[in-house]
């Protein structure tokens, strides 16, 4: 049996080696639009702040040699038919059973923008090395991030532990918009702001870039400013890249065992997959979500059995920060909150459950909060002393049943 897998990211590598740990010995073909060896987009930005390149390859430099695996590299997908995938460069390759994990891509506000020198996208080990090299090249000591969602947040740390002087520009009325809400999200935003320097423009949005000579010089806002700078990172937001397999960018919906048709399984960020805790199909672009849909698709194909359990919306921002961002599920409920001046915790509840909580400044009582929402179980008691604990033991002594 011949496997194909579109794609060679989380998704991808993660899926070929449980497909070998499970005994599979047949032929592997990886076809991905970019020429690194299998890279997590996770761990890029330590790169850029200043890491080595091999930081990025989570699997190792050798992984196709080290799993027998034939890679085709720089020649994106275009078309999957009848069997067998199509690349840009005209080349076909059949398939027994095809994984489709090509991930999602930068939707830009304007994709001219990136025709000028300077400009970058914030997806792909291609942009952030294609930015380290400018910064080199250009000596660049200022950036602006258009976008301060998780990838543009996690950008603009990155930048700012580089040494960088940099100005977040964003929509909405906090960063982490769609991961926080309005309370924790503003505490976030004045905390990120305090602490690391960056400078943050809210409710604003780049409405021109200007370039000297075809290179960048500065970028127009909304509120009638003008910053001068030599380089701007894009992060608006991605869209899943779902197009060679069913013409649109809507996501590929999947049964239980990830199979999208009997020989094609798809996972990663193009997967639309249910909820684990309250089963709502849905786009759930995390690395762990993409890891785990990896191993049941693997497993499925070679045992023929297995169902993926869901997905789970956890975010955790602690990259460059000693401040973490955590939240999962929904903010909606009734909020139990608690806060001082370094720290928020809110947990929503409904019917006496945890069906949402966001924490702030520490996240030591993630892991036993996270479980209790996982479980489904009866928090509303617990909750109020669970959230309020600052000596950081308590969690640990209601698990195991001291308290
Ligand atoms: C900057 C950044 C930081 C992140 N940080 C976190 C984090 O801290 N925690 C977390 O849980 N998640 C994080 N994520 C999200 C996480 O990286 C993704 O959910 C995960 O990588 C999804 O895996 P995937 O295999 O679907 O996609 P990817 O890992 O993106 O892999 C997709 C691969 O497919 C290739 N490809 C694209 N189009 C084609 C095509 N047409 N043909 C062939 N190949 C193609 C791409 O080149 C890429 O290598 C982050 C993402 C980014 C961009």
């Amino acid at each position: 049996m011949k496997v194909v897998t579109v794609g060679a990211g989380v998704a991808a590598a993660e899926f070929v080696e449980t497909l070998r740990a499970e005994g599979f010995r047949g032929e592997i073909v990886m076809i991905s639009a970019e020429g690194f060896p299998p890279y997590s987009p996770c761990v890029m930005p330590f790169f850029l702040a200043g890491d080595p390149l091999e930081t990025a390859y989570w699997k190792g430099a050798d992984f196709y040699d080290r799993l027998g695996v034939t890679p085709r590299l720089g020649d994106p997908v275009v078309e999957v038919e009848d069997g067998r995938v199509r690349t840009a460069s005209g080349a076909v390759e059949p398939f027994d059973r095809l994984l489709y994990a090509p991930g999602a891509a930068d939707r830009y506000p304007e994709p001219a923008w990136l025709e000028v020198h300077g400009v970058f996208g914030f997806k792909t080990l291609t942009d952030l090395t294609a930015i380290d090299r400018h910064i080199r090249e250009g000596r660049v000591r200022r950036a602006v991030v258009f976008g301060g969602g998780f990838i543009g947040t996690d950008a603009a740390l990155a930048l700012r532990h580089r040494g960088l002087e940099v100005t977040v520009v964003h929509r909405n009325n906090r960063l982490l918009s769609r991961m926080t809400d309005e309370d924790g999200g503003k505490f976030a935003t004045r905390l990120l702001a305090r602490r690391t320097g960056i400078d943050v423009r809210l409710e604003t949005v780049v409405t021109a870039v200007n370039a000297r000579d075809g290179a960048l010089a500065s970028v127009d806002l909304s509120d009638g400013t003008r910053i001068e700078t030599p380089l701007l990172v894009v992060a608006t937001g991605v869209a899943p890249n779902s197009g060679p397999l069913i013409g649109g960018d809507r996501g590929v919906e999947v049964d239980e065992a990830l199979r999208f048709d009997p020989r094609i399984y798809a996972a990663g960020d193009v997967a639309l997959t249910p909820h684990a805790v309250d089963g709502v199909p849905g786009l759930y672009a995390l690395f762990p979500n993409a890891v785990a849909q990896a191993r049941t698709a693997a497993r499925h194909l070679v045992r023929g059995e297995g169902a993926y359990p869901g997905s789970v919306n956890a975010n955790v921002l602690r990259k460059h920060v000693d401040f973490p961002v955590v939240s999962a599920g929904r903010f909606e409920g009734e909020p139990v909150t608690w806060q001082d001046d370094r720290r928020f915790r809110r947990v929503y509840l409904k019917d006496g459950r945890i069906n949402g909580y966001l924490l702030v400044g520490d996240m030591a009582a993630a892991g036993y909060l996270h479980r209790l929402y996982l479980e489904r179980a009866a928090a509303e008691r617990e909750v109020p002393g669970l959230i309020s604990d600052t000596t950081g033991t308590s969690y640990y002594r209601r698990a195991v049943g001291l308290v």
